[in-house]
């Protein structure tokens, strides 16, 4: 029951809300973006062997389902670090007027996949404005920094986005480094075009992936087993997103 109202002073009224306002606190407003947080933690569950020998020819080669993914040498699993960076990132592109999908919604040793034919499946059916798969790489001890993957023109394949999705990769290198992330100094310029990479090759919409560090470096390791180094990640996609569709 209601007993009483409370008297509260008089506030003062908001600024109105203009249009260049409304640009700057969401600048992300009617973008539709799927994020794919790469492999999944039961992709290692042997129980699954079966799901994971799937194979589909990707324009290129013939590629497996999905993998389990890399770790950091105490372990840390790179299918659990994409999908926390992934679930950050998705609420702060909330935030910024984005409505965003997920390539997958659990990350679970009882959950395999999804395959990486179907993860570009999702971003095609949408229709989305672009789709990001987050990584984590397993190089040598001591390459650290995050590069962007684009596929190479193959005619009947990847033509119709090769231009936009180089595009895109780009705007996401400078949208990152200029917000402090740290670029990768194994790979030239943080670009690596790519032949046999499926999602990238079966894509039909803006899509590229980003290898955020080197889960076998060390510094890279301690940011990325962090919850507040992967917010850290999530927020320097962000920047990079903004870059793009600005
Ligand atoms: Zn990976």
């Amino acid at each position: 029951m209601l007993g009483f109202l409370a008297w509260s002073p008089p506030v003062a009224a908001d600024p109105p809300v203009t249009e260049s306002s409304r640009a700057a606190t969401r600048p992300l407003a009617g973008r539709l973006i799927v994020l794919d947080p790469g492999h999944q933690l039961g992709n290692s569950n042997p129980k699954f062997a079966k799901q994971m020998s799937q194979t589909m020819f990707n324009g290129s080669i013939v590629k497996g389902c999905n993998t389990s993914g890399t770790a950091t040498n105490a372990g840390y699993p790179e299918s659990t670090f994409n999908w926390r960076v992934a679930k950050r990132l998705k609420t702060l592109l909330e935030d910024a007027g984005a409505r965003v999908e997920m390539t997958r919604t659990t990350n679970s040793y009882d959950d395999w996949g999804p395959c990486v034919w179907d993860r570009a499946g999702v971003a095609n059916r949408l229709g989305a404005d672009a789709m990001i798969s987050i990584h984590g790489d397993g190089a040598g001890s001591s390459s650290k920094g995050f590069f962007a993957i684009a596929p190479v023109r193959i005619n009947g394949w990847t033509d119709d986005v090769v231009a936009v999705d180089r595009r895109l990769a780009k705007a996401m290198i400078a949208g990152m480094i200029a917000a402090g992330a740290v670029p990768a100094n194994y790979v030239s310029g943080q670009l690596l075009l790519s032949r046999d990479t499926t999602s990238l090759n079966l894509s039909n919409v803006p899509t590229t992936t980003i290898e955020l560090g080197n889960m076998r470096n060390a510094q890279d390791a301690r940011r990325m087993s962090s919850a507040s180094g992967q917010e850290q990640y999530a927020r320097w996609l962000l920047a990079g997103l903004e870059r793009f569709f600005r």
